[in-house]
């Protein structure tokens, strides 16, 4: 660990295997440092949308694994109706999704990074080295051993819980609503199912709507990851428990997965979802985030392995163009590229969590949604940010409307009265 690559990489899920994959592949020097150890597991509920199918392809991932299971579209309960729509048709993206283990996904682009040359260190942990309030190394440890790098660009892309940055004056906007999550897994004898199902109508014990949905996602095979996913935009958010979500949303599953708590295979675990850009500063004068540790999960769905390898790939290209010119301060563009990408889209998701946050406004919302399949298929291919290219009139309509909304709803702004 003597001799420093020209980028360090903190963390090796998506956003960090595919910042360093893409920095080798135009001939970089890249060390990837990974705390766990690969097949490491990572709380998550699995699911590959056409965005992430998208991704891994410019990877060149192998899709004929048996670990990856094939998924057409989304099966979707609410307001008691249910609707079924495959993944809508796309000049970029494909009609496909997968569900797949994180420990597998995560190890098998990890890989192909290294097939770049990648160096990857695996079972140590980085911790930066600031002098006068500047990134001057990345000291690695272990095995109870350490050593300082000093690159001349460092990729922060440690997860939702981002702690390297911190001394570096990163930190989260308090005010941007965030999500916790939590999965288990469940043996089922329709794990082959090739939809993925989501229930929009989340309950509490007593019966009363909360924010977030919950998911049952087919693993092929046996298996089938379970969760429920919270928004922190409602006013019972801190009276609420995650463990008893999904105790109430596994009572209620349809009977057709035949699951109940004795199918249960795994303890439920959680994480958090931070969304809509909330970390930042995004860039110092020689450090890039990327992914969780930015922010980067769509706020619509929670979905972040798509949004972690494509932040990934778009600060790759900027740090190239920056270490070609010899130029650190061009790494500047990077949150403009981002807010060029992604600015509109994820302002309105955050409207759209603030809305869903009061319950009047999610009842209408379902009970309308439901009712019309045109509707609702425009819905989910605006939550999967699957919209036909360039139609920016259509984000602008949608803003409108959803503002609309959250401005005539009884109980005020994104709170339940
Ligand atoms: C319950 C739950 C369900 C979810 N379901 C989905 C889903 O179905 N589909 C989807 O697209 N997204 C889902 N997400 C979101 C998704 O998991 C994340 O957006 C995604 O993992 C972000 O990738 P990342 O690379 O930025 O961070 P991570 O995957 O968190 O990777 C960060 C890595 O950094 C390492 N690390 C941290 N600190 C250090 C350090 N100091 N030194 C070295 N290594 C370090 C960690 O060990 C970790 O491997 C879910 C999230 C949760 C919590």
């Amino acid at each position: 660990m003597s001799s420093s690559p020209e980028v360090v990489v903190v963390g090796g899920g998506p956003s960090g295997a595919a910042v360093a994959f893409w920095l080798a592949e135009v001939g970089h020097s890249v060390a990837l440092i990974e705390k766990k150890e690969y097949p490491r597991e990572k709380t998550c509920g699995d699911g590959l949308t056409p965005r992430a199918i998208h991704e891994l392809r410019l990877m060149d991932f192998d899709f004929d694994v048996p670990e990856l299971h094939r998924i057409n579209g989304l099966r979707s309960y609410g307001a008691g109706s249910m609707l079924e729509m495959e993944w809508p048709d796309h000049p970029v993206y494909p009609k496909w999704g997968a569900i797949i283990r994180r420990a597998d996904l995560d190890q098998q682009v990890a890989m192909l990074a290294e097939k770049q040359g990648v160096v990857i260190h695996q079972k140590a942990t980085a911790t930066p080295v600031v002098e006068d309030g500047r990134l001057a190394g990345v000291e690695i440890s272990h095995n109870g051993d350490s050593a300082v790098l000093t690159p001349r660009v460092v990729v922060i892309a440690d997860g939702a819980m981002s702690r390297f940055g911190r001394p570096l004056g990163v930190g989260r906007d308090r005010k941007a609503p965030y999500g916790l999550a939590l999965r288990a897994y469940y043996s089922s004898p329709r794990a082959d199912d090739d939809m993925m199902e989501s229930l929009l109508d989340l309950q509490d014990e007593e019966g009363k709507n909360v924010p977030g949905y919950g998911w049952t996602f087919p693993l092929g095979g046996e298996t089938v990851n379970i969760g429920v996913g919270l928004l922190s935009t409602s006013r019972r958010w801190k009276g609420l428990n995650t463990g008893q979500l999904l105790d109430t949303y596994l009572h209620n599953l349809p009977e057709h997965w035949a699951v109940d708590e004795t199918s249960r295979l795994t303890d439920p675990v959680g994480g958090k979802l931070s969304m809509a850009f909330s970390g930042g500063p995004i860039t110092g004068s020689n450090w890039v985030l990327v992914g969780d540790a930015l922010g980067s999960t769509n706020p619509f769905t929670g979905e972040g392995i798509a949004y972690g390898y494509q932040t990934g790939r778009m600060a790759a290209a900027t740090v190239h163009r920056a270490l070609a010119a010899d130029d650190l301060t061009m790494l500047r563009q990077y949150p403009e590229e981002l807010e060029a990408e992604f600015g509109d889209y994820y302002r309105v998701g955050k409207v759209f969590v603030r809305a869903i946050g009061n319950p009047h406004i999610m009842r209408a919302f379902m009970t309308v949604g439901f009712k019309s399949k045109p509707l609702m298929e425009w819905t989910f291919r605006v939550m999967s940010n699957l919209m036909p290219p360039g139609d920016k009139n259509l984000t602008k309509q949608l803003y409108g409307a959803i503002e609309t909304a959250v401005r005539m709803a009884p109980a005020g702004l994104g709170r339940d009265g």
